[in-house]
């Protein structure tokens, strides 16, 4: 089930999240440690978003993330202060295209899911409806994931600050779909909501940074897991937890 991974801080290399670390994000689509519900490896897709002066830009392929050819020399010459980046596992039934992986987003927002929205796509038929007309035809991709965001989007374009939107998306989603696991990750390059639900889910912050990711990146100590049925609010210098209900 995709692992994803989200940064806050001073300027890195793309290649210090995706490649460096003993068990990068790289390391994670191949090897990857604790895939709780499915999946063995991440090999249908992958995508990394970062913040330029104008706001996020995306690459993703529908490939492995190991496979790419051009993303090593771009990793390395790219510097963010803000990067959010993910590699999928598709679910059975699910198309693996370029735009079924994430980052999904649009204007300033980057956002990811890790997990399976159960009974799909008759559970969540309902709450889809709910949405804008438009939203439902340009939707990225027919997956789980990309109605998902599209449900999170619209809570924010309703003016919901990212942390209800994402709580909101599942508290309606885990309800109309049970057995759900919603492991969200939304930023706006300025702060990080990431939901721990049926999913691992870990935090490192100090030194004026903070990264989120699905795994541990290496050995460092001060890694934290994020409990389950949780959601971690995270700016460079702050940090706070919010409990989701039981469902
Ligand atoms: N269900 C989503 C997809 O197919 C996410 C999969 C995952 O977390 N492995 O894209």
């Amino acid at each position: 089930m995709c692992r994803h991974l989200a940064y806050l801080g001073p300027a890195v290399t793309l290649s210090s999240l995706l490649y460096d670390p003993p068990h990068s994000l790289s390391h994670q689509s191949w090897a990857p440690r604790d895939m709780r519900g499915g999946g063995t490896i991440n090999a249908d897709g992958f995508g990394v978003g970062w913040y330029a002066a104008d706001g996020p830009v995306r690459y993703r392929r529908a490939t492995p993330l190991w496979s790419d050819t051009t993303l090593p020399g771009l990793a390395a010459a790219v510097t963010a202060g803000a990067v959010l980046a993910a590699v999928r596992s598709a679910t059975v039934g699910m198309p693996v295209t370029e735009s079924a992986a994430a980052p999904f987003g649009s204007s300033r927002w980057l956002f990811s899911h890790n997990g399976v929205v159960a009974g799909w796509p008759e559970s969540v038929a309902k709450l889809a409806a709910a949405l804008p007309p438009v939203d439902l035809i340009t939707l990225e991709a027919p997956t789980d994931s990309a109605l998902l965001w599209a449900l999170v989007r619209d809570k924010l374009r309703r003016g919901t600050g990212p942390c209800e939107a994402v709580a909101g998306t599942i508290a309606a989603v885990a309800a109309a779909a049970p057995g759900s696991r919603l492991n969200l990750l939304l930023t706006d390059g300025t702060t990080i909501v990431a939901s721990a639900f049926g999913h691992a889910l870990s935090v490192r912050s100090g030194r004026g940074s903070v990264l989120v990711s699905s795994e541990p990146l290496d050995g460092d100590p001060s890694w934290e897991t994020v409990k389950d049925r949780t959601i971690l609010v995270a700016g460079i210098d702050s940090r706070h937890y919010v409990p989701l209900g039981e469902s």
